[in-house]
């Protein structure tokens, strides 16, 4: 079987545990991140390990890849952890502001760089952005094929893949040739811990960081001036929570508790 080398996309993402702390600013119109440690998305775990998976099966080179401020080198430091032989770092003042298409540039440019891929892997989406756009976008600035929401992925012969992706109520099994991106799903697979010996590789390892310049990227077409979008505006939804306690015997209390939720629509009435 040839070998396979895949690239993984890693967002740096806002910790799941300091999720209380993270605020809109209406000023700037962007998250409040001061302060929060980041993370590997969730579902861009599912990304690598699948990528790790191929690589044992086939052979070849994984690659992660990030677009972030300084600082995201601790993601692709996990991701080399994890396995991956080598890891990206796109970080240039001039990337800051980009929307998903400017970021799905970057990521293209920088995946051009690294040689191409016979698979890019992604999150389906990410954990706080979430509009999924940013796998597909990267396929088409690539010229490759794409499929989104993979929760089975197979090798079929020297140059194809076999995806199952999920539908609302299935799933459908496509065959695609690579190169190709893929968009996985959390159900995928179950992502591998980290172990010692990727600790010890982690110290022979470097993080490699680019910048516009050396990923060739168009100025014009990265960061805010390259982005088409532009955030109007930031709404923080107010929960209002009304609290009332209901006392009496047991069946009372249920009875009027019917009632209560059937008078608010929160249950239907009859
Ligand atoms: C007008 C505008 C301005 C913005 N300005 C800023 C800003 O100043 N600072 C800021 O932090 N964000 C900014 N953003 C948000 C930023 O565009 C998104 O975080 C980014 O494009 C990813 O979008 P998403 O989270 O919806 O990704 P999705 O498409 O949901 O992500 C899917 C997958 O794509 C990959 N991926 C996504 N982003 C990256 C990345 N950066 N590196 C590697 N892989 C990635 C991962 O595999 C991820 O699981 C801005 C957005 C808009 C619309």
């Amino acid at each position: 079987m040839k070998p396979i080398n895949s690239v993984v996309c890693i967002k740096p993402v806002p910790d799941q545990r300091f999720w209380d702390k993270v605020s809109l600013d209406k000023k700037t119109k962007t998250l409040r991140r001061t302060g929060i440690p980041i993370a590997l998305g969730p579902l861009d775990k599912n990304a690598l390990e699948e990528a790790l998976r191929i690589r044992e099966a086939s052979g070849g080179k994984v690659t992660a890849i990030s677009m972030g401020p300084p600082g995201t080198e601790e993601i692709l430091e996990w991701a080399i952890v994890l396995g991956a032989d080598e890891a990206v770092l796109l970080t240039d003042r001039a990337f800051a502001g980009a929307d998903t298409w400017a970021t799905a540039y970057a990521l293209a440019w920088g995946i051009k760089k690294l040689g191409g891929a016979d698979v890019v892997f992604f999150g389906n989406e990410s954990l706080d952005g979430s509009t999924g756009q940013v796998g597909p976008q990267v396929a088409e600035f690539l010229d490759m094929p794409h499929v989104t929401h993979v929760n089975k992925l197979d090798l079929v012969g020297e140059d194809a893949l076999r995806a199952r992706f999920h539908i609302e109520h299935g799933f459908i099994d496509v065959e695609v040739k690579r190169p190709v991106v893929i968009a996985v799903e959390k159900t995928i697979n179950e992502p591998r811990c980290p172990t010692l010996w990727g600790t010890i590789w982690l110290r022979e390892r470097k993080i490699i960081r680019w910048s516009a310049d050396d990923v060739g990227a168009d100025k014009a077409k990265i960061g805010l001036p390259g982005s088409p979008t532009q955030v109007s505006d930031v709404i923080t939804i107010e929960l209002k929570r009304k609290s009332e306690i209901l006392s009496g015997e047991p069946s009372d209390v249920a009875r009027l508790l019917v009632q209560k939720l059937q008078a608010d629509s929160v249950l239907p009435k009859g």
